[in-house]
């Protein structure tokens, strides 16, 4: 059954959607954005939900009308939900014409045909342009949901054509109440801090012991840095174990230490709990170097979501990093160790 949770943090903007359905100014076409966690795709079918009920008992959907029956089997013809058919790979224009073809049908109940496209950055250039064409010419009462955590990858022409909606992150208090009502209470403030914020990518943490894979990686990190890990050795178990994460926090890092190295005074950490780790990596690092070093890390983050191969591109990443940390020993004067 598709998640339609309204998380606390999502309420108002919930109430948001809701008061343009009242006044029948749904948008053809809408754009839901907002960080990685924050609940935005059950946001998405929960509006959907309420829209394909039958009997609404207002603002929720009534739960037990054939609507609500189809939708919870996940079988009502009104609703497409639009994803990659496999995990992080692209959305094909096929997928988008079959949806498209589905909508131009009539509505079964003759009430609302909602498409949910999720994540909507992950149509290729050619479903884009395929979906775009929907968007130009909106039927009533069809509306497409698109969802996505990287707006700045879709194209303009289909962003100018969506309604936007933002989703911010929850205060904390509200973040931190999430995480303690469902997983382990002792950790929820540095799973907070390591989700950037977002209570459901916590909650994933926590099941996946990412806390601790993130730990093993910062020391691997910092000894690679230092020149006390072979890069090319540390690589193949990067490229296996959380690829995408390890990436994601690198770039985190690499960005706390630019803080550092650019601040007299303490600078807001994304990384709290490893501030005292970090001042010490930064010593003697050079900040243009490590500028150059980021930029180039953020162009092998885009290039793992290819069919690249994983090994070469965290060799790339930690021999970078080696680099880095041989070129700041050597202004030092240190002995560098060979590596
Ligand atoms: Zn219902």
């Amino acid at each position: 059954m598709a998640n339609t949770a309204l998380y606390p943090w999502l309420q108002s903007a919930f109430d948001h959607l809701d008061a343009l359905r009242r006044d029948d100014r749904i948008p053809g076409a809408l754009l839901i954005q907002g960080g990685e966690g924050l609940g935005k795709r059950s946001l998405a079918l929960h509006l959907a939900a309420r829209l394909l009920c039958l009997a609404p008992k207002d603002p929720l959907p009534c739960g037990v009308c054939h609507g609500c029956h189809l939708f919870k089997a996940g079988t009502h013809p009104d609703l497409k939900i639009l994803e990659p058919e496999e995990a992080g790979k692209m959305i094909k224009v096929d997928q988008v014409r079959k949806v498209i073809q589905d909508l131009s049908l009539m509505s079964l109940y003759d009430g609302y045909r909602v498409i949910v496209i999720h994540p909507a950055d992950q149509m290729n250039q050619n479903a884009a342009n395929a979906l775009l064409k929907t968007l130009e010419e909106p039927a009533p009462k069809n509306l497409i949901i698109l969802v996505t955590h990287r707006p700045q990858r879709l194209l303009p022409t289909i962003r100018s054509r969506c309604q936007t909606l933002s989703i911010a992150r929850p205060q904390k208090d509200i973040a931190l109440a999430f995480i303690k009502e469902h997983k382990d209470v002792s950790a929820a403030e540095r799973l907070w801090s390591c989700a950037e914020g977002s209570p459901l990518r916590a909650l994933e943490m926590a099941e996946k012991g990412l806390l601790e894979v993130r730990d093993q990686r910062f020391e691997a990190f910092s000894q690679v840095l230092k020149g006390q890990e072979d890069p090319v050795a540390m690589a193949q178990t990067w490229a296996e174990e959380s690829p995408f994460e390890t990436l994601d926090w690198v770039l985190s890092w690499l960005l706390d230490l630019v803080r550092l190295g650019l601040s007299d005074e303490a600078p807001e950490l994304l990384n709290e709990d490893l501030g005292e780790a970090l001042k010490d990596l930064i010593q003697g690092l050079d900040v243009i170097e490590l500028i150059h070093y980021r930029d180039a890390v953020s162009g092998y983050r885009a290039q793992l979501e290819t069919t690249a191969n994983r090994q070469l591109i965290f060799e790339a990443v930690l021999i970078g990093l080696a680099a880095l940390g041989k070129s700041q020993r050597a202004a030092q004067g240190l002995k560098v160790t060979a590596i």
